[in-house]
């Protein structure tokens, strides 16, 4: 394994792997903040700078230097990433760019980018020796831990808040999770989830901690191949916890790292007007994000009133030279129409980063542009 150390966003206190795989809440312990992970590149370009890794078909396995695993004879995975980017002329051409990519994640074995992180969560999970997880969801986090868990003969608890669509709780009861509707949105969920984890010392804590984020990271790894190593000049997601966004970061600064690649693309996260204060505090220039009560939004996979990774989103922004947009429902559901009809499926969530992308049409002129479309649009078919 080639984490050095893990850095906390809030208080810079240091940890050491085999410190933060003790904890059983992953977060800082003096200051509660989320924690990065810091690796050696000097030792994994020595690991990785060969023709063939620059050759092999990118896939999310194919990146294990850079995801914190020590036994790769015992991964699990479902077949997760190796995604395909998809472009539509019709589509860049609305924009004005000069190629605008859809990162397609609705093909994901449970149809969300999330599977890349749990393929590395339960990997962990098995190899601290648990065979108990839990989890708190809008949905696809859920849907797509039961599935690794249900794989890997573990136990899964998932708290579901109230926002979540029909069909991925169905998911859920499928793989045999067992549901636990909480009435109430993501943050109460996610606090009866980390009692829970209390409560239980053999279970294992899931959802966006420091595991996921890495996990998480391929999806940038997998961009960066795919237009054989060509820096686009934006990526575009959107923000629920913020973990997709930070990740995205960290892979393009990983590839800087090792000297694959030169520089970083401007980041842009997006947000639904009722629930954009990680957007807020990027238009208003603060260090501190100002939680939401109760959020709304036809994207309900990104209804975080309170998110665990805003802060490292906001610095993704930030230091990527990116921006901060918010769009409201009408313009989701246009653009999710829209990419329908050119053929590219996705739930509301999914199509967050073409509408803001249409908001922000003017700064993509004759740019290369990726929208990460992350997940799929059997899971909530609303309005259709
Ligand atoms: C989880 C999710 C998001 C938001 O990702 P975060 O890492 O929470 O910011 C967006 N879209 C879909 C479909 C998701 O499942």
């Amino acid at each position: 394994m080639y984490v050095k150390f893990f850095r906390c966003f809030g208080c810079d206190a240091t940890y050491l792997p085999e410190e933060v795989e003790s904890l059983q809440i992953m977060r800082c312990e003096k200051c509660g903040s989320a924690l990065d992970a810091e690796y050696d590149y000097e030792s994994i370009k020595k690991e990785i700078i060969s023709d063939s890794f620059r050759r092999d078909t990118p896939t999310h396995w194919k990146y294990w230097p850079f995801l914190p695993v020590s036994d790769l004879s015992s991964l699990v995975t479902l077949g997760e990433g190796a995604t395909p980017l998809l472009e539509h002329p019709a589509i860049t051409q609305t924009i004005g760019a000069a190629d605008l990519y859809f990162k397609y994640e609705a093909q994901n074995p449970t149809g969300s980018f999330k599977d890349r992180g749990s393929s590395l969560e339960i990997t962990k999970a098995l190899e601290l020796g648990k065979n108990k997880v839990v989890v708190a969801s809008t949905g696809n986090m859920g849907s797509s831990i039961a599935a690794y868990a249900a794989f890997s003969n573990m136990e899964c608890v998932v708290f579901v808040a109230d926002v979540a669509a029909d069909v991925k709780v169905a998911q859920m009861r499928a793989h045999g999770a067992d549901v636990r509707m909480v009435d109430d949105d993501y943050c109460i969920a996610m606090n009866e989830a980390e009692n829970y984890v209390r409560n239980n010392n053999d279970s294992f804590l899931t959802g966006d901690y420091p595991w996921r984020c890495e996990g998480t990271k391929t999806v940038g790894f997998e961009i960066l191949d795919q237009l054989y190593w060509k820096v686009p000049d934006y990526v575009i997601a959107p923000i629920g916890n913020g973990t997709l966004l930070w990740s995205l970061y960290e892979a393009f600064r990983d590839m800087v790292g090792v000297g694959m690649t030169e520089r970083i693309p401007r980041i842009i996260g997006v947000q639904a007007e009722g629930c954009n204060c990680v957007v807020q505090a990027w238009e208003d220039s603060t260090q501190s994000i100002e939680p939401i009560d109760d959020p709304i939004t036809v994207a309900t996979a990104i209804a975080c009133g309170d998110p665990i990774d805003g802060l490292a989103a906001l610095k993704a922004m930030r230091e990527s030279d990116g921006l901060g947009v918010s769009v409201n429902d009408d313009e989701i559901l246009a653009a999710r129409n829209e990419l329908a009809r050119h053929g590219i499926l996705v739930e509301p969530s999914g199509a967050v980063s073409y509408a803001g992308a249409l908001k922000v049409k003017d700064e993509l002129v004759e740019q290369t542009a990726v929208c990460i479309a992350t997940g799929h649009g059997l899971k909530d078919m609303q309005g259709f």
